[in-house]
């Protein structure tokens, strides 16, 4: 970090006299790294990031190193204060970075931990730019968009590529040419291509074809259009890829063609997916990757062999897709029912889960706000399991609840994620030892027993955007539970966190005396993270965030045994292995077979 700061910090080849402003780290070597930039035209939400991902996914392969970088056009600091209703989901890296859904892409795609040098926002930018400017920096000179904030993206990459030694630093600008809020980042890339010199970075537009239903064929002028938009800006795309929801035909791809002088085999189609997994192999198949590395001149620095091995892991997953013979109904309950990219780690964490175990996993998505203990039977009578997952706030809290006594006291398989800990802690003491009065003090903050409250050392933070625990703690497991057998009986593992309230260390004993087994705790603070109740066959809570880590090579223990123990409610009759035994199995990486 302090590197990373100092590096940031430098302005090294500033003069007053000349108009080439370009700050760069020291030592940087031009030329090592290479660049690749994604933009999206025509509209958002083409998958920007999916395509990114797998591109760099397919470099990996190939014995490269890459790093991914996402530039968010908004002035917020992170994505930390952003409502997952808008937004999607808020990703939490290791180093607690709050950051765009998109880093999570990266991060299972890639099978890499990312930082906070994979994610910058307009905020980071200029906050950077006006404490150069009061530091006195700039020497006197008038700062500009350009080239002091172009100056300052540039920083950021060169900064990224030398951290990270990588071959190539993937590029994301988020949202889509003709974006004021991103212009000056589509300026910053068009300086960097021409410093760097040419065959070191590649332009990647990202279009949508329409086909609309009443003409049935394809169009392709608005695509025309938005590429036209980026060529405005002086930057020629090296590759176009065709977003559709069929495949693109060759007419198409001809007209795009003619009107951007990119040659048609780099205008790719890229239909829609029934798996973002599946399209690697699609991008392979059109020969994507070897066009980027023409064009890059990086085809001396590749390994094919390391590509052959891990090409072959990869498709081991992948051949498994859409072959399950089984299917479990999981039940997620929460707030933003209605905004699947609010849950999409959990989405993933089930799916890597679903496809190691052969199973389908299907999702009920459970409105709370009106269940009670009367109806809530009614609700949860299909599903084979249910994860509370992680909240804020008061709505629908109580049906939360509702829904975890039942799963308890009906064998139901229950996972609790960070909010989803918390209801269940507060259930049990209420309904197990007594405590009928039990709350979290984010829901009632004169609780009488305020089992769940705020981190004594978070209560000394002020105000929202920066008071709670964030990012990647040890936990310690404690011997012989189910949490340390799902784990390998490890002694300790690494979860991801972002919380502002835990179990009061004073309810502790209580809540242990009547069976609650805290399985997993803070190694060197009284913060309970994982919980397991031992006669029931599947019911933990974790004050973490498993789903963050779950990866599709990586399948995460605790997703696994959900679905296991769906699976085993499920199929009685096929008289599964227990567990803990099926997970160690997928989490193994055995390839025994199990059933
Ligand atoms: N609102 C709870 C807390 O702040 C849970 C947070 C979460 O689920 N991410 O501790």
């Amino acid at each position: 970090m302090a590197e990373e700061k100092d590096l940031l910090a430098s302005v090294s080849d500033i003069s007053t006299d000349s108009e080439f402003f370009s700050p760069k780290p020291p030592g940087y070597q031009p030329g090592k790294t290479r660049y690749c930039f994604v933009m999206g035209t025509v509209m958002s939400g083409l998958g920007k990031g999916i395509f990114s991902s797998c591109l760099a996914k397919l470099m990996k392969d190939k014995g490269l190193k890459v790093a991914p970088i996402k530039l968010e056009g908004y002035l917020n600091i992170d994505s930390g204060t952003l409502n997952p209703f808008r937004h999607g989901e808020v990703f939490v890296l290791d180093d607690g970075m709050e950051c765009d859904m998109d880093l999570g892409t990266y991060e299972r795609m890639l099978n890499q931990d990312l930082s906070r040098a994979n994610f910058a926002t307009s905020g980071q930018i200029f906050s950077s730019v006006l404490h150069k400017e009061r530091h006195g920096d700039y020497l006197g000179r008038d700062v500009q968009m350009i080239p002091h904030v172009t100056g300052e993206v540039k920083l950021r990459l060169r900064t990224l590529a030398m951290q990270s030694q990588a071959d190539i630093v993937f590029v994301e600008i988020g949202g889509t040419v003709g974006d004021l809020e991103n212009a000056y980042y589509i300026e910053a890339m068009r300086e960097l291509a021409y410093e760097e010199g040419p065959g070191s970075s590649c332009f990647m537009a990202l279009t949508y074809i329409l086909e609309p239903k009443t003409l049935g064929e394809q169009k392709s002028k608005a695509a025309q259009l938005g590429i036209k938009q980026l060529m405005q800006l002086g930057i020629q795309p090296d590759i176009i890829a065709c977003r559709a929801t069929r495949p693109v035909n060759e007419a198409a791809r001809q007209k795009i063609s003619i009107y951007s002088n990119v040659p048609v085999d780099r205008v790719v189609s890229l239909p829609d997916s029934a798996s973002i997994y599946m399209i690697p192999a699609m991008l392979r198949n059109g020969g994507l990757d070897f066009e980027v590395l023409k064009l890059l001149k990086l085809e001396d620095r590749i390994n094919l062999r390391y590509e052959r091995n891990a090409w072959a892991r990869w498709c081991d997953f992948t051949d498994k897709i859409g072959t399950a013979s089984k299917e479990i109904n999981i039940g997620i309950t929460g707030k933003y029912t209605s905004v699947r990219d609010s849950y999409a780690s959990i989405i993933n964490a089930l799916e890597h889960a679903g496809i190691a175990l052969g199973c389908n996993v299907r999702i009920s998505w459970i409105d709370t706000t009106d269940i009670d203990s009367k109806n809530v039977q009614k609700y949860l009578a299909e599903v084979d399991g249910i994860i509370v997952p992680g909240g804020f706030g008061t709505r629908g809290a109580e049906g939360k609840i509702a829904c975890i006594k039942y799963a308890r006291e009906n064998e139901l398989p229950y996972l609790g994620i960070c909010f989803g800990f918390q209801m269940a802690v507060i259930e049990f003491a209420r309904n197990v030892c007594g405590l009928i009065k039990a709350n979290s003090t984010e829901i009632d903050t004169n609780s009488d027993e305020p089992v769940i409250g705020i981190l004594p050392e978070q209560k000394k933070i002020e105000g929202l955007g920066g008071n709670m625990r964030l990012g990647g703690y040890d936990v310690s497991l404690k011997p012989d539970t189910m949490a340390a057998k799902l784990y390998g009986n490890a002694e300790s593992i690494r979860l991801r966190f972002r919380h502002r309230y835990e179990v009061d260390p004073h309810y502790i004993e209580k809540l242990e005396k009547a069976g609650l087994v805290f399985s997993g705790r803070a190694p060197d603070h009284p913060i309970m993270q994982i919980f397991e109740l031992p006669d029931h066959p599947f019911f933990m809570g974790t004050q973490a965030h498993p789903c963050l880590i779950s990866r599709p090579l990586r399948p995460e223990a605790m997703f696994v045994g959900l679905v296991a123990a769906g699976m085993r409610k499920k199929y009685p009759e096929h008289k599964m292995p227990g567990v803990i035994e099926i997970v160690r199995e997928v989490c193994g990486q055995s390839t025994k077979k199990l059933w």
